[in-house]
Order: structure tokens, then C-alpha cells, then sequence
């Protein structure tokens, strides 16, 4: 522990004593986690006006998965109002809680918890995170959208849910390795109902992908300079936009490849701001719209 905003630890949490009301996000690794930075900071403005939160802290705690099961334990035991999870907990979590907001069910993977006396309740922000991203950030609506979607990992489920949850008008899933794609694509189709969905090799994109779709990348490949594009943007139609959920670095390869082609872009930064609101409103029910503008500001300024 050192420093104004530490990293905790289990040991830290056995011997936990903290009056009033405390939050915590939970990874491994956490030092890059700027959550506390935007959740504190929409606390402290909430204070100002609202005395019910003068006692509201949010901590970063390191938790290793093997640990996640008596991290939770603990952390109810101490009466935690809520939790976010992070890489790897959110799937890990998902069996461990005493119920599943029904939203979050075909996701199979949550990202905030909710005390009750009986238990956690889990729910999934990423989703609402996802949509009002693209909401703010490039002027569009997943309903309705034909959506080409990169990646296949937990992050692709959740936006894959997302999009069909609010109507879009099909979806194509472009993965590296096809099993993980084969894997999606059986999860997804429940929730299909009649909603196109189909699945294809990106480093072969088939010529009748729609035009003027959204692309959103899903994949970690951006995250270092070095990585490989996820998709040659130009073996695609013309997309109308391209969202890469990527916020750190702020400009990936592939949204600088989408600004040479004249296509609008965004980074992930939004989605983390609006998944962090959407949290808060669950534990708080402070409508998340009213927190994201401190959320976001306080996350720029984490990055910056
Ligand atoms: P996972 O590890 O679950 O999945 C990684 C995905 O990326 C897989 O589909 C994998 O493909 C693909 N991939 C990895 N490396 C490459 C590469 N070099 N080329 C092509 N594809 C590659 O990660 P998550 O789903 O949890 O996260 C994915 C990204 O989304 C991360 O960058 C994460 O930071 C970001 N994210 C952002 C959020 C936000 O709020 N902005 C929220 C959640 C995630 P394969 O199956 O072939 O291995």
C-alpha cells in the first residue's frame, strides 16, 4: 500500500474495519484501472449536494483469480455495497453470485455486483457502456445497424449481445482463430431470434459483408503498437463508422487506417465512462446520466 490511492490486497480486506459505504473494482492485473479515479471523483461531486454520499469511497483491490472466490466472501462479509469486476474476474464471478440481473444471462460474464443479504447480484454494464458510446461518440444506434463485429473473446460476447438485444439489422463476426468463433457464434443464437448472424475469417473478408456498417472491434490487437491490424479496412465495403473499444492507447492502428479512409471513429474511452455510470446508478440509483460528465472528465485527466 502506498500513495493517495493504493492498491489493496486480501489481507488488506481480512483485516478491513472501514465505516461507511465502500466499492471496490477487483483485477489481476489492476494498477492500470482508472475506474477508481472516475468513480471517486463522481462520488466527491455527489457529496457536494448530497450528504448520503459524503462516506461513499471506491479501492482497487489485486485479487488473483484463485483468490476471487474468497475475495467475494470477504468482501460481502464486510458488507461492500458493490463491486466491478475486471480481466479475468468477469466470467470467473459469473457462477459465484447468488443471482443474474437477466440482461447479463446470455453474456455468461458480469462486470458489477450488487449486495444483497442473501448474496451478490450480478449485472453487465458493458453492453449499456457500448451502445451509449456509440450513441455519443459517432451519432448512431446499434438498432437497426448492420454491424460487423472483430473479436470473439468475452468482450465480442457482451457487444454481440448487446447489438442483437437492441435490434440490429445483422451481424457479421470476424475472428482470428474459428473455433473461439464457432464457440460465439452457438452462444449468440438464442438470442438471434431472425436476426441475421454470421461468421467469417477476417484475413479473408466474404465480398457480400454489408456497406455502411458499423465496425466495432472487439479484439485486444491495437492495444500494443506492434500488434497486427484486426482487419485490412480496405477488403471491407466502406463502413460508415469504425468504434474500436481499445482507449488506451487513444488512437489504434486501425482507427487511424478508418481517419485515412475518411470514415468517423471512436475509442473505447466513452464505453468505460458509460459502464462506470451505469454501475454507479445500481448501487446508488443516481441515473448514470447525471455522473458520466464528472466519470469522463476525471477520466481524461487519469490518462492524460
Ligand atoms: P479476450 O482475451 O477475451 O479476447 C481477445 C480477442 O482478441 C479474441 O477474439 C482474440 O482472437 C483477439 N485477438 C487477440 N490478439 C489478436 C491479434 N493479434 N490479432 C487478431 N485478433 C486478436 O479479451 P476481451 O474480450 O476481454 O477484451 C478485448 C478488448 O476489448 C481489449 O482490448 C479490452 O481492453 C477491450 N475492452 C474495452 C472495454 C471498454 O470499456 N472500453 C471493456 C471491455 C474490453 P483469438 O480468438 O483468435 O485469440
Amino acid at each position: 500500500m502506498s500513495g493517495p490511492d493504493p492498491i489493496y490486497r486480501l489481507p488488506d480486506l481480512e483485516s478491513w474495519s472501514r465505516p461507511g459505504t465502500s466499492l471496490a473494482v477487483l483485477g489481476h492485473p489492476i494498477k492500470h484501472s482508472i475506474s477508481p479515479a472516475m468513480h471517486n471523483a463522481a462520488l466527491a461531486a455527489l457529496a457536494r449536494t448530497d450528504p448520503r454520499f459524503a462516506d461513499w469511497r471506491y479501492f482497487r483491490f489485486e485479487v488473483h483469480p484463485d483468490d476471487l472466490p474468497r475475495a467475494l466472501a470477504l468482501l460481502h462479509a464486510k458488507r461492500f455495497r458493490g463491486i466491478n469486476l475486471t480481466v479475468p474476474h468477469k466470467v470467473l464471478a459469473f457462477d459465484r453470485v447468488a443471482g443474474i440481473d437477466a440482461a447479463a444471462q446470455p453474456v455468461g460474464a458480469v462486470n458489477t455486483l450488487l449486495f444483497g443479504e442473501e448474496g451478490w447480484r450480478g449485472f453487465n454494464t458493458d453492453g449499456y457502456g457500448l451502445a451509449s458510446a456509440i450513441r455519443e461518440t459517432l451519432a448512431r444506434e446499434l438498432y437497426g445497424a448492420h454491424v460487423i463485429l472483430l473479436g470473439a473473446g468475452g468482450a465480442a460476447r457482451g457487444a454481440g449481445v448487446e447489438c442483437l438485444q437492441r435490434g440490429c439489422a445483422s451481424l457479421s463476426i470476424g475472428n482470428r482463430t474459428r473455433a473461439n468463433l464457432e464457440k460465439l457464434l452457438v452462444t449468440l443464437a438464442p438470442v438471434a431470434s431472425r436476426t441475421p448472424v454470421r461468421g467469417f475469417d477476417p484475413s479473408s473478408p466474404p465480398a457480400d459483408l454489408p456497406a455502411d456498417a458499423l465496425v466495432i472491434n472487439a479484439t485486444s490487437a491495437g492495444l500494443r503498437e506492434t500488434d497486427p491490424l484486426p482487419i485490412a479496412l480496405g477488403t471491407l465495403p466502406r463502413p460508415a463508422a469504425v468504434f474500436d473499444m481499445i482507449y488506451n492507447p487513444p488512437q489504434t492502428p486501425l482507427l487511424r487506417a478508418a481517419t485515412a479512409l475518411g470514415v468517423p471513429t471512436a475509442n473505447g474511452l466513452s464505453m468505460l465512462v458509460h459502464q462506470g455510470a451505469k454501475a454507479l446508478e445500481i448501487w446508488s440509483g443516481i441515473p448514470a446520466a447525471e455522473t458520466a460528465p464528472t466519470m469522463a472528465a476525471a477520466a481524461h485527466a487519469a490518462l492524460a
